[in-house]
């Protein structure tokens, strides 16, 4: 029911469903509605001045001569004095939605293109485009509420000053059509279908995918990817169109003094694991993903590599090696028993054993 109500949410449009309603003395001017309290049992004379607001925006509702207010939901039962589980059944058929139903056709419109086919039909974007489009989608999403993102990252061991730190930004469920149409106010449709973050259809991506990860380079955000944060969910990645443009975190290298120890990890999780835990790291998408041109900016520290410990790790770190080598720079490789996020999970000392083992590995491997 819940999930069916936030499916209204992202659907319905509030000013048909609110003027609907409300036809005396209405007014609207940007995005909000002004007119005489319909609300029945408020038994309002009809004359004096409209009592009633609603935003249009959030499609809340506010009477200030009863002082009652709430979202559209609540104001249905309030016109056909109805309860919530009605109420929301009601509107949800009047939209033409049924639970399931909901669910697969928002999955189906609002899927990514698959990659060949937005490679065959669109340009892609200049670089300072798709980072204005990052930017204002990060904004967009951030004024919305950003618990379910903190909570599922704090079930993982990471810390809010961490999640801040590198802009991690969550997309609610309930936020999808308002965030939809901020994007589309700035940005002609066919700039966000090149960049990925809109499809063919014209809908917003990033609705199965909503914890997003942002590359920041030099403070500003130039390409995004995001994971799903629902089980049962394939592939469990989406990102904008293009390929990643450097390594995760890379602008935290700009704080560091030279020769310090730096850690080379797969993904966002175990960069953020570290980071929680006072740990200097950056990190790669998928154990294969460094490119050579990314090695230069790394040349004034102690790159220690702490790669996932199975066959693409492995692999990985030892062609790193050579690459390192080929530039006259060192990798240090250290050997856990898991990936860096298990062992902080289950490591009820895992700061101070992981530091000990970067002194052992830097000691042995040292020259
Ligand atoms: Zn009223």
């Amino acid at each position: 029911m819940r999930r069916l109500s936030e499916q209204i949410k992202a659907c319905i449009d509030y000013r048909s469903f609110y003027t609907r309603y409300c036809q005396t003395h209405a007014r609207i001017s940007s995005n909000r509605l002004q007119s005489l309290c319909p609300i029945p049992h408020h038994a309002h004379s009809g004359r004096g001045n409209p009592s009633l607001s609603v935003d249009l925006e959030r499609g809340l509702f506010h009477c200030f001569s009863r002082d009652e207010g709430g979202d559209c939901i609540r104001f249905y039962e309030l016109m056909h004095s109805v309860g919530f589980v009605q109420a929301v059944n009601e509107i949800a058929s009047e939209l033409g939605l049924t639970q399931k139903q909901t669910e697969s056709s928002l999955i189906r419109s609002t899927a990514p293109d698959a990659e060949e086919a937005a490679d065959n039909q669109y340009e892609p974007l200049a670089a300072d485009r798709l980072s204005a489009i990052c930017e204002a989608f990060l904004g967009a999403c951030r004024r919305e509420d950003q618990s379910e993102g903190r909570n599922y990252l704090a079930r993982r061991g990471i810390d809010e000053r961490s999640t801040r730190r590198v802009g991690v930004t969550y997309f609610p469920r309930r936020a999808y059509r308002r965030v939809m149409r901020r994007m589309m106010e700035e940005f002609p449709l066919d700039e966000l279908q090149r960049s990925g973050l809109f499809n063919r259809q014209a809908h917003l991506t990033f609705y199965r995918h909503r914890l997003l990860f942002p590359f920041y380079v030099e403070g500003r955000a130039v390409y995004l990817q995001a994971r799903t944060t629902a089980s049962g969910v394939e592939p469990r990645w989406h990102n904008m169109r293009g390929s990643v443009p450097s390594l995760y975190n890379v602008d935290l290298l700009e704080d560091l003094n030279s020769s310090e120890v730096v850690y080379l990890v797969e993904g966002f999780t175990d960069t953020l694991t570290l980071l929680t835990h006072g740990f200097a790291a950056v990190g790669l998408v998928g154990a294969g993903g460094m490119k050579e041109e990314w090695l230069a900016p790394l040349g004034r520290f102690k790159v220690v590599a702490a790669l996932d410990p199975d066959a693409a790790g492995e692999r990985a770190a030892a062609r790193y090696q050579e690459m390192f080598s080929a530039r006259g720079m060192r990798l240090f490789q250290l050997e856990l028993p898991s990936d860096v996020n298990e062992f902080f999970q289950h490591h009820p000392a895992a700061a101070l054993e992981f530091k000990l083992l970067t002194e052992a590995a830097l000691e042995e491997q040292g020259f």
